[in-house]
């Protein structure tokens, strides 16, 4: 077997079954998006994802990457996994046909974003964050930056980055130091950012950095940030490259995992930059970038979580111990109930964080093609509601799937070269970058809940009630469904009568408030695909996967949905005993 095979089984069910793909393919600007080009596109990604940039993970893992010479040196076979992937288009799928794009919904590149995810994830994150460059620059820039620089990064020739952090600003982006001055029709930037993915490197010719810096005299805060396009290699009329542009990466960071991803201390002295959008407005367009990169970092969770488990589940049938209950001999460890329930923890938590995110996903391309402006805007809402808890509960559980991956090796995933121990330590910057998922908490009960007073929330509750009002095949399930949603809304009610009076609650109970919705939220998802998986078997459609799909959904309900009592309880106490503790009790032990 293969590193890696994308799960395009799984895939297309959760495209089509959750995520309304079929839907949006009648609407007349996808029609080139019909069922056997979907297929084909996702079984061509399977391939190149299986063959050619799966291979790669290890190699980047062990070799990492340098600096030398004032420039990136990463693994060799990053090139020709990148150059595949440019020549192959695959950064083109979603973008606008007037720029170089193909015209395909977001959502058809959702799961070839995930296939190249799991299989590197530390490579994958140029694509990820060009493409986020894309979005933010197809939204926010005026028509001449949108010439010069779209067609290059939809086609994989030149790449994108993101710089928001500097020393004193991580997630108080009020803090940006970064300067800017404006120089003719252009501005000079000045300043260092920390913690750049990706931020130098020669896999493509040119790199358009999207850098927050400050104006002279602009206001004090988040008001008075403003977001520049800042190129490597400057642009001549023609097209050509210019000259260097000062934008230097000046060391490496160490980390933990994802190695052959360099994350550098990216240094801008006088560098011309291109104002994106308004002087001053430049958190407001980052967010468009930011809101893209959310999605792409939980699917990036789920993920990593599909190769931890494909990985657990290849040793969990070689391994050899002894026999299990109802063996003579010796036979392989996937016969041992605490290592099944271990392989289903981590597929039911994958395959639900899976519909999850592509039913996020889906809504983007309903917020911006539905025919009527309602659902646009209702969609709109439900894919921001939605987008905290796919970064911040799928992120969370790939801690949980990629320890259980080590666990099944045993003393084996430990050690390094079995590379399950890669998969935990990539994915542990997961919950970290993009919004620290306390951030995201905050996000999703602050302005998702508290600010429309739960509307958005009812709206995706009333959904779930709809399906559970359904009926099926699965009346257990959804009768235990019912008490989890019932559960939500009596923690959205104490939500919103708390939150006016106690000023702590909103903070105190974030976390768990967003850990319950998306158990739950991964729960529903799997039910409604559990139901669709029977009808389809009952029209005699692939009979393992369907069947498989059923008995994962009961195990999540059985193993991983009661989890939202716990939740519930601890939403439930509020935030007095996260508060009483002083600051200087917190030492007292020693
Ligand atoms: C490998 C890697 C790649 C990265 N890539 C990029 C990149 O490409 N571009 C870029 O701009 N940045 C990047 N980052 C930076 C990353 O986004 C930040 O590290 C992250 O946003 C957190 O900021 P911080 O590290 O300053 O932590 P801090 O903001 O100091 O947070 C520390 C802790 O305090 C908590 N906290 C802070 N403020 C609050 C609050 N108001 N309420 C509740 N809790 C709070 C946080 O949740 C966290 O647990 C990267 C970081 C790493 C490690």
């Amino acid at each position: 077997m293969a590193d890696y095979n994308a799960p395009v089984k799984d895939m297309k069910l959760a495209l089509n079954q959750i995520a309304r793909m079929t839907e949006l393919s009648t609407l007349p600007v996808f029609e080139d998006a019909s069922a056997d080009m979907v297929d084909a596109i996702l079984d061509e990604a399977a391939r190149v994802a299986r063959d050619v940039v799966a291979p790669t993970n290890w190699d980047g893992d062990q070799k990492g990457v340098s600096l030398k010479d004032g420039g990136v040196v990463c693994p060799e076979s990053f090139r020709d996994a990148y150059n595949q992937y440019a020549e192959g288009g695959w950064g083109s799928l979603q973008f606008d046909p007037e720029h170089g794009g193909q015209g395909m919904p977001y959502l058809l590149s959702v799961p070839v974003m995930e296939m190249w995810q799991a299989a590197n994830m530390a490579w994958g994150l140029c694509p990820l964050l060009s493409q986020g460059a894309v979005e933010c620059l197809s939204i926010n820039a005026d028509d001449a930056l949108k010439a010069i620089y779209l067609p290059k990064l939809i086609s994989g020739e030149w790449a994108g980055t993101m710089n928001l952090t500097e020393g004193s600003a991580g997630s108080d982006l009020s803090q940006v130091r970064c300067k800017a001055e404006k120089d003719g029709d252009a501005y000079r930037v000045t300043g260092e950012k920390i913690f750049i993915t990706w931020g130098d490197h020669s896999l493509t010719e040119n790199i358009a950095h999207l850098v927050l810096a400050r104006l002279p005299d602009a206001p004090a805060g988040v008001r008075g940030i403003s977001l520049f396009l800042v190129p490597k290699y400057l642009v001549n009329a023609d097209g050509s490259l210019g000259e260097y542009n000062n934008t230097k990466p000046l060391s490496l960071e160490h980390k933990m995992g994802i190695h052959a991803s360099p994350t550098a201390v990216m240094g801008f002295e006088n560098s011309v930059g291109y104002l994106v959008g308004e002087e001053n407005r430049g958190l407001a367009c980052m967010f468009t970038m930011m809101n893209n990169a959310r999605l792409g970092v939980g699917l990036q969770g789920v993920a990593i979580s599909e190769r931890a488990y494909q990985q657990a589940l290849v040793f969990a049938n070689e391994r050899i111990q002894s026999p299990a209950v109802g063996f003579k001999v010796p036979g392989p460890i996937i016969r041992h109930g605490d290592v099944r329930r271990m392989l289903l923890t981590m597929k039911a938590l994958t395959e639900a964080g899976r519909a999850l995110t592509y039913d996020a996903c889906g809504s983007i391309d309903f917020s911006h093609h539905a025919e009527d402006e309602t659902r646009r805007s209702r969609e709109k809402a439900r894919a921001a509601l939605l987008t905290p808890v796919v970064k911040g509960w799928c992120t969370e559980f790939a801690q949980e799937v990629t320890s259980l991956g080590v666990q099944v090796h045993g003393g084996m995933g430990f050690v390094e070269e079995t590379g399950a121990a890669q998969h935990y330590r990539d994915a542990r910057i997961l919950p970290i970058y993009e919004g620290t998922n306390g951030i995201q908490a905050l996000d999703l009960v602050g302005r998702k809940v508290l600010l429309d007073k739960g509307e958005a929330l009812t709206l995706l509750l009333s959904e779930m009630r709809e399906t559970i009002a359904l009926g099926g095949a699965f009346a257990d399930l959804a009768a235990d469904l019912e008490q989890a949603v019932a559960a939500i809304e009596t923690a959205r009610d104490e939500l919103l009568a708390g939150a006016a009076d106690d000023p702590q609650l909103a903070g105190a109970v974030a976390y768990n408030f967003m850990m319950l919705l998306g158990t739950v939220a991964g729960a529903w998802e799997l039910l409604r695909q559990a139901e669709a998986a029977k009808t389809l078997q009952s029209e005699g459609e692939d009979d393992a996967f369907l069947e498989a799909k059923q008995v994962t959904t009961r195990f999540y309900f059985e193993q991983i949905l009661p989890r939202y009592l716990g939740y519930a309880r601890m939403v439930k106490a509020g935030s007095a005993t996260i508060t009483e503790m002083s600051d200087e009790q917190f030492a007292t032990a020693w």
